[in-house]
């Protein structure tokens, strides 16, 4: 089931093939103070349905990760980086990372909410 995700004012949206069976909330020094809830994907599961000059990037730290906003209205919409299942970054396997709070017509609050220690494990 397709599952669309939206910004405020538009400028950037995104579709991903399934909606996330539990949403992820990470306390590094980034995600705590941006406040999104991150839903993973692999690249073939997402598609951003706007233009990508909407898109703008932040880095930080390593510049491994991408972390994406929109230009226009400020919202935290994806972010890209290898993955991490090995405890190492793998950039044969890059994750992209959806804020779960950007989805239409999805009910954030009936799915669990996993914390993760990012504060200290990078
Ligand atoms: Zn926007």
């Amino acid at each position: 089931m397709t599952l669309k995700a939206r910004c405020h004012c538009g400028a950037t949206q995104l579709e991903v093939t399934e909606a996330p069976k539990e949403v992820t909330s990470c306390n590094c020094t980034f995600c705590s103070k941006r406040g999104a809830l991150h839903a993973y994907y692999t690249p073939a599961q997402f598609k951003l349905t706007t233009a990508r000059d909407r898109v703008s990037t932040y880095q930080w730290n390593s510049y491994i990760g991408q972390h994406h906003h929109c230009a226009i209205c400020g919202c935290s919409t994806y972010s890209e980086f290898p993955s991490f299942d090995s405890g190492k970054p793998d950039f044969e396997h890059p994750r992209i990372s959806v804020n779960a709070r950007l989805f239409e017509d999805f009910d954030l609050a009936a799915v669990p909410v996993k914390h993760v220690n990012g504060r200290n494990d990078w």
